[in-house]
């Protein structure tokens, strides 16, 4: 099946699953059900981990038989992925979870997702702000995938600064941030939307993007703010 479309569904903390247009599905970072969200009843073709946290990492816990592209080896060094399944290329950015380089909270990685004439990033549990050579490995971003709610990630205003150094064509997706049922204590996502443009929210947890090649809209990438239930819950 295939559509002109990408599809981004949002699934709670850091648990995303992109469609590409000729319907292969890559989940990042699905999450163990302790923190208080219930992966979603996908089959996806693909999982991807930024690292190996236990709010990202549940591999085991995501149904059917999906190829596995983990970000970080056993032993927690950076796993350079370059995979293409189907129409989707997918690669990582090795990155830190803290602003010691790894010192608190060990690696992290940057998944960068290409389908559809478009790229994704998804920043995982980004700690820092980027260097200069970060930046350069993820030019042309189109949306970007980032945590918005600070304690074990980029504060806020840090968040900010990261958004402006990605500088996305299209959409700003803020992931990882505190909700009603999230048992694990973040900050709210208003945190990160102060002194941004104002941010579209939606109901549904989906955002459906037609194919590129993508015009930056007039007035600037859009935030746009998902919820976590998907629309048919
Ligand atoms: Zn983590
Ligand atoms: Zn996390």
């Amino acid at each position: 099946m295939s559509s002109d479309t990408v599809t981004i569904r949002w699934h709670g903390q850091a648990c995303v699953t992109i469609t590409s247009p000729a319907g292969v599905t890559v989940m990042v970072d699905p999450f163990d059900e302790s923190i208080g969200y219930r992966l979603p009843d996908i089959r996806p073709d693909v999982v991807v981990t930024t690292h190996n946290h236990y709010d990202h990492a549940n591999v085991d816990g995501v149904p059917g038989n999906p190829s596995v592209f983990r970000g970080l080896t056993a032993d927690g060094q950076w796993a350079a992925i370059d995979e293409t399944v189907g129409d989707v290329r997918i690669r990582s950015v090795g990155t830190w979870h803290d602003e010691v380089r790894g010192g608190k909270r060990g690696l992290n990685n940057l998944v960068l997702i290409d389908t559809g004439g478009m790229r994704i990033v998804h920043c995982g549990d980004l700690g820092h702000v980027l260097t200069d050579e970060q930046v350069e490995a993820v030019e042309d971003v189109d949306v970007l995938l980032v945590p918005a709610g600070g304690v074990y990630t980029l504060l806020p205003s840090e968040a900010r600064t990261v958004i402006r150094q990605i500088a996305p064509r299209r959409a700003i997706i803020p992931i990882h941030f505190q909700t009603e049922v999230l048992t694990i204590r973040l900050e709210p996502v208003e945190a990160m939307l102060k002194g941004l443009p104002i941010a579209t929210r939606l109901q549904t947890n989906e955002l459906r993007l037609p194919v590129g090649p993508v015009e930056t809209p007039a007035d600037g990438p859009q935030i746009v703010v998902l919820g976590w239930k998907s629309s048919g819950a």
